[in-house]
């Protein structure tokens, strides 16, 4: 096509997107304020074995297996074990923390019942009259904070599931079918997620012009650029940006995610699995943990085990000793023993990504009217990134192609 496309930030979005460009023939300049690239994502190299500096797998789909095929990385697959997902409800570990009649009611409400959003519910409410107090409580409330770094109340279903029609005419089973694509489960890579950064870098670097330390400092800057500019920095960036053009139920709550890996030389559970979600008033400060040892091959040295644990901002909290306390406690409460690390590595995101809420919806509806704005005085400008189609690498693969 050769159309000239300047991207801002080079984390994950900024990457995959300046590669589907790439892919049709356009000339990309990538602009990105620090030295390096990736945002977010990253894996340390440590004694004990490989840490993730924020996320630890990638859904896999037909797509990104051949965008993996060009940067000639190849997937590592979860062992069989750690298909054993647990949820902590009601004080014990099950796989399916609901009764028989907790479990038709499900049914009925993805097969039968009419699916209708509405904006003055959060999803607690919501999902209180759409699938029972039970379900939502043990399995939508443990399921949605591990994935949204927030609970229920602080989150909105037509915000999640945009790209359903919840008008009341059609069904939960029937929009998944309609937006359903194959995939393949979560994969990772040799030496963890940073591989997918390097080998988008390495694929990139000869193909489009990268240019680290130059920041986008104003909006106004963009008017001198001839080209479409395709904005993907970081919602915490870029919101001083369009601060001015925001009504207050337009900005958003941005979201402080912190995750702790531990190594030890014990399993949190009796069988290997994938990890376990936490429910609200459960007595663990957690959102979920993942048994990375159980999941990938390769992941630890020696006999260690390891586990990241994933934590919401706890007012509480304000150093390194603090944070192993309140992780010790979590665990003892699922194990019902004592047992000291061998070690610990913390990492904390500040507003990392927005509650998916109602003022994500109405940000993103005037980010839409901003992009046209533009478009009426003959400017190609666009926001990409994590708060405009879903948190996850899948969603953002999908959502910065076109
Ligand atoms: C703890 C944690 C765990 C996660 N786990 C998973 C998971 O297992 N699976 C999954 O699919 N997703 C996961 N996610 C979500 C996913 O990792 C993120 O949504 C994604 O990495 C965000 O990428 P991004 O490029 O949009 O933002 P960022 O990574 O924040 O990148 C933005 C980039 O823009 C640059 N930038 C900022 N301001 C400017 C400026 N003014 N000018 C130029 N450049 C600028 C930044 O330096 C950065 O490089 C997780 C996220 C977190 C925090």
């Amino acid at each position: 096509m050769n159309e000239d496309i300047h991207i801002f930030g080079g984390g994950i979005t900024g990457l995959f997107h300046a590669y589907h460009h790439v892919k049709q023939g356009n000339h990309v300049t990538l602009y990105e304020e620090k030295d390096s690239l990736g945002g977010v994502i990253g894996t340390r190299k440590e004694k004990e074995g490989l840490v993730e500096l924020a996320a630890n797998g990638i859904l896999l789909t037909d797509d990104i297996k051949s965008m993996l095929a060009d940067i000639s990385l190849s997937p590592v697959f979860p062992r069989k074990a750690s298909k054993r997902r647990y949820f902590w409800t009601n004080q014990k570990l099950s796989r399916l923390p609901i009764s028989l009649l907790s479990g038709i009611k499900l049914l009925y409400s993805i097969f039968l019942k009419k699916l209708k959003f509405d904006p003055n519910l959060n999803f607690e409410e919501w999902g209180n009259q759409m699938f029972g107090s039970s379900v939502t409580k043990n399995i939508i409330e443990p399921a949605l904070g591990g994935i949204y770094g927030t609970r229920l109340t602080g989150l909105q279903a037509d915000t999640i599931f945009s790209k359903w029609d919840g008008s009341g005419k059609s069904t939960i089973f029937k929009e998944i079918k309609k937006n359903k694509k194959k995939t393949y489960g979560t994969v990772s890579f040799p030496n963890g997620m940073g591989d997918l950064v390097s080998h988008l870098v390495t694929y990139l670097s000869p193909k489009i012009t990268i240019k680290t330390n130059v920041p986008l400092k104003h909006l106004e800057e963009l008017g001198n650029i001839n080209g479409s500019i395709h904005i993907c920095i970081s919602l915490k960036k870029l919101l001083p940006m369009i601060d001015a053009n925001l009504t207050e139920d337009e900005k958003p709550n941005l979201l402080t995610i912190t995750t702790i890996t531990r190594f030890g030389k014990t399993r949190l559970t009796k069988k290997p699995c994938f990890g376990v979600l936490f429910g609200k008033k459960e007595g663990i400060s957690a959102l979920g943990v993942l048994c990375n040892s159980d999941i990938f091959a390769d992941r630890v040295t020696g006999n260690h085990h390891s586990e990241t644990w994933i934590y919401p901002k706890l007012a509480e909290t304000t150093s390194q000793i603090e944070w192993e306390t309140i992780l010790e406690t979590d665990r003892k409460t699922i194990t019902g023993k004592e047992d000291t690390p061998t070690s610990v590595y913390k990492t904390t995101w500040e507003g990392v990504f927005p509650a998916y809420d109602l003022n994500l919806l109405r940000l993103n509806q005037k980010l839409e009217l901003i992009e046209s704005n533009w478009k009426t005085k003959g400017k190609e400008i666009r926001f990409f990134g994590n708060y405009r189609k879903g948190i996850g690498l899948r969603s953002i693969f999908e959502s910065t192609s076109f």
